[in-house]
Order: C-alpha cells, then structure tokens, then sequence
C-alpha cells in the first residue's frame, strides 16, 4: 500500500469532515492540524507542510465552501488538488532530442537504484519502439559495470563499456559515438554512485554532463529515504540543473516525504517511480492519481493501464466465450491467476478501486498466500483433473493435497468453489437467452 500510514491517517482525519452538513473553521482548523501531524510523520518537508496547510485553509475560507451544501466534500476537493498541485500538477513526459541520439545522464547515490533504473528505462524506451544503449560509466566498482551488462541482457538493450581503466568521461563518448554509428536513437549513461555526496564525485558528473549535452539528466532517489532524498537532489540539482526525478522503491514501506517535498523544494518534476526490482517495474509519475490514492479514492486509469498491460486481449476473449458456454476448466482459472499476479500485489491493485482506501483494505484481509495456495492446488492436478474436476476421488484429493503441501480440506474448498462458480455461470447463462420482454419504455 503506497504510503499507508500517511494515507489511513489523512482519510481519517478528512473522514470527520465528511457528510457533516455544516462545518465551522474551528472544524476545519482540528482537521488540518491532524493533516499537518501526518504530513510531518510522513517526513514532509516542514516548509512545505507549512504552506500546504495555509493554502488549503485560505481555499476553504476564502470560497463560500463551509456554506456550501456539502462542505466535507469540498475540503477534501481542495486537499486532494493541492496534493495533485504539490506534486506537480501533470505527468512530466521524457525529451527526445530532434536529432537522435538522445542523451539521458542517470546519477544518484550509490544503492538508490540507479543501475536497476537504468534498465527499467531502456526496457521502457525499447517497448516504445526506441532503440536504446546503455553506457557503462561506474568504473570503480568493478561489479557496476558486469551488473549493467546483466540487466541490458534480460531486457535485451546492448550494453556499451570500455573496462574499468579508462576515464568515465572518455567512455561517455566513445558510448555516444558507438550509438550514433549502431543506429541507438537513445543513449542512457549509467554513472557512477557513491554512498555520501562527494565532490569528485559531482564533478565528474559535471563534466559528463558538459561533454555529453544531455537532454535529460535523470536523478535516482530512494524514496524509502524520506527527507534526505531531498536534501540530495538539492545538491544534484544545484550542481547539474537535473531535469528530473526517478523516485525509487516506492513499492516499500516509503512514508511519502520525498515524493511530497522534492518539487516543491528544487521545482523538478518526478518523472518516473520504480515499483519493485523486477525490470517491468518502473511506471510514469501521474500526480492527480498519485493525490487519489493518497485519498483512498482510487486509480481507475491507472488499473484499466495495469490490466491492459498485464492481460492477454486473445486469451480474454477466448475466456469470456468460455464463461458464456460454461466450459471453462480449472486451467484457465489457473491462466487467470497468473495474468492477476502480472498486475503486481493484489492489494496494490484493490487499492486502486475507488473506496477502497487503506482502512477498507485492512477490513478485506487480502489474503496473498490464498492465490499461492490455489495456484499450487491446481498445478498439482493431472491435465485431465484439471479439465474434469469431477473425476477427483478422494485417492486424487489426498494425492493432490499431498503434491502441493496443502491440506486436502483446502482441495475440497477450491473444488467446491468451482463448482458453484461453474453453476452460477450455468444460471446467469440460461437467464441472459431468455428474450427480453418488449415493454412500454421500449
Ligand atoms: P545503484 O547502486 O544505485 O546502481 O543501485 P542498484 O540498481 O544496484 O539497486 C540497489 C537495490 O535496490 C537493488 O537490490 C535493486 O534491486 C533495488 N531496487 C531498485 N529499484 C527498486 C524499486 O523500485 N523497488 C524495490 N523494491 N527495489 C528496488
């Protein structure tokens, strides 16, 4: 659950403004001292909680909102647009030069990301129908460049590097000139990371950055890091005039102060966050969704995005033929499962249904290790069990349960579902052919 105790704590408080038919300032002033309490837990920079808190309390007086019908509603409009303002109002798309290569300079600390981002990238970019390489530029520890070499694999991205003796600056350059005459319409210069700021460091960036002309210099931050995130990307920005923010591991227990204070204290937008370590996982930044998921409002287009991406349209179809007729089997349940797991977490994915906020997701109890259990129950079966549940004897349950370390009433359980499933699909069948009635609206 993205920031979950900022999140639970900021519906709560909001919660209390909700459906009240008439809300006094003194009303509002005890809410937002609440939402000023949990902005500041979350490692909100104090300045920008400061200015959050009087600009949504200058919106709700100044406009007739505590007269209105339904002020509740109001203020939380106003919360979540200044939320949405707060971080950056738009998502901030990528620049591609006018004349390829395009150049993207990733800089961070080390352990931020930036090596897995990197990759995420160019995988990103690769789906877009881009070209990319990936330039190894770390030449001091001696595993960055062989760890850039295994992520340009998996997804597939040619990786460039000149060995660990030669100067950063200088391969760089030979990275570009090596794309330019490959056809790379877009170079992605991995450098190096250290654990604190350090000022060789900076400046061999620095003169990266100047021989290289990039068109994006992308910093790297651990949003887990909360405030010094930003501290961080003050000195980067300072130092380079980066173009954007990659926020990273925000899948983890981040409390949501990086991603609350970086545009508001260097004015740069955040342009991606990294979701998790697999190389999939790295999605564009959308604030107004972000500011909604926030509120426990939900991300609809965010989760028709999801599924678009994770499902499969052939086998959908196919599917919602074979629900039609009932004469779907447990192998396409097990199909669905693993198209489901490709969203991610399924609490993430709940979480981006509207109303269902962090409090509604503790009450649902989601249950990961269930669709473990499931999916392990029907890998078990034989193919033939699987199409014609109805041969399983009680020999076939003991066996099944054995083979996937369940409990054989877990196999009764998933058999019974399916069954009634089955059923009720029969019966919502027979119903849909029943002609409709011509009536007098018709
Ligand atoms: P670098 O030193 O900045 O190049 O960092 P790496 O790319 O080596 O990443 C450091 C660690 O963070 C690795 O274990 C990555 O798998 C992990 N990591 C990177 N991005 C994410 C993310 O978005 N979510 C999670 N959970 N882990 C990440």
């Amino acid at each position: 659950m993205i920031f979950e105790s900022l999140s639970e704590k900021l519906q709560n408080s909001l919660d209390k403004l909700r459906g009240k038919g008439k809300i006094t300032e003194k009303d509002l002033d005890l809410a937002l001292r609440e939402v000023r309490l949990a902005l500041l837990e979350a490692d909100v920079n104090y300045k920008v909680v400061k200015d959050f808190i009087s600009d949504i309390k200058a919106r709700a007086l100044g406009s007739e909102v505590l007269e209105s019908l339904n002020p509740g509603q109001q203020v939380i409009k106003i919360v979540y647009d200044e939320l949405t303002n707060l971080m950056g109002e738009k998502e901030e798309k990528l620049n591609f030069s006018s004349k390829p290569p395009t150049i993207i300079l990733m800089c961070g600390l080390q352990g931020s990301g930036k090596t897995t981002t990197s990759g995420k990238l160019a995988f990103n970019l690769k789906k877009q129908n881009k070209r990319p390489l990936l330039v190894a530029c770390d030449v001091y520890r001696p595993a960055a460049i062989k760890q850039l070499e295994v992520v340009g694999e998996k997804v597939g991205v040619p990786v460039f590097s000149m060995g660990t003796n030669v100067n950063p600056v200088d391969i760089a350059k030979a990275g570009i000139e090596h794309a330019t005459k490959n056809g790379n319409d877009v170079v992605i210069i991995d450098t190096a990371g250290r654990l604190h700021i350090d000022t060789d460091l900076m400046e061999e960036i620095f003169t990266i950055k100047n021989v290289t002309n990039p068109n994006e210099i992308l910093l790297v931050l651990d949003a887990m890091t909360g405030q010094d995130a930003v501290n961080v990307a003050e000195t980067f920005n300072e130092k380079l005039d980066i173009t954007g923010v990659v926020l990273t591991k925000m899948d983890g227990d981040a409390r949501g102060g990086a991603a609350l204070s970086l545009r508001s204290v260097t004015h740069k937008p955040i342009k991606f966050v990294g979701m998790g370590e697999k190389l999939d996982q790295l999605e564009p930044f959308y604030p107004d969704r972000m500011a909604s998921r926030i509120l426990g409002m939900g991300d609809v287009l965010g989760l028709i995005e999801k599924a678009q991406a994770s499902f499969d349209e052939k086998k959908a179809l196919e599917l919602e033929k074979k629900m039609r007729n009932a004469s779907f089997t447990l192998d396409d349940f097990l199909d669905q499962l693993e198209q489901m797991k490709n969203m991610g977490p399924l609490s993430e994915v709940l979480e981006m249904i509207p109303g269902i906020g962090s409090k509604q997701l503790k009450g649902l109890n989601v249950d990961e290790k269930e669709l473990v259990k499931i999916e392990a129950i029907i890998k078990s079966m034989t193919k033939k069990e699987r199409s014609n549940p109805d041969i399983i004897d009680s020999s076939r349950r003991q066996r099944i349960a054995k083979g996937s370390g369940t409990s054989i009433q877990d196999v009764n359980k998933l058999l019974k579902q399916f069954k009634e499933t089955k059923k009720l699909m029969k019966k919502f069948n027979e119903f849909s052919k029943v002609p409709k009635k011509k009536g007098k609206f018709q």
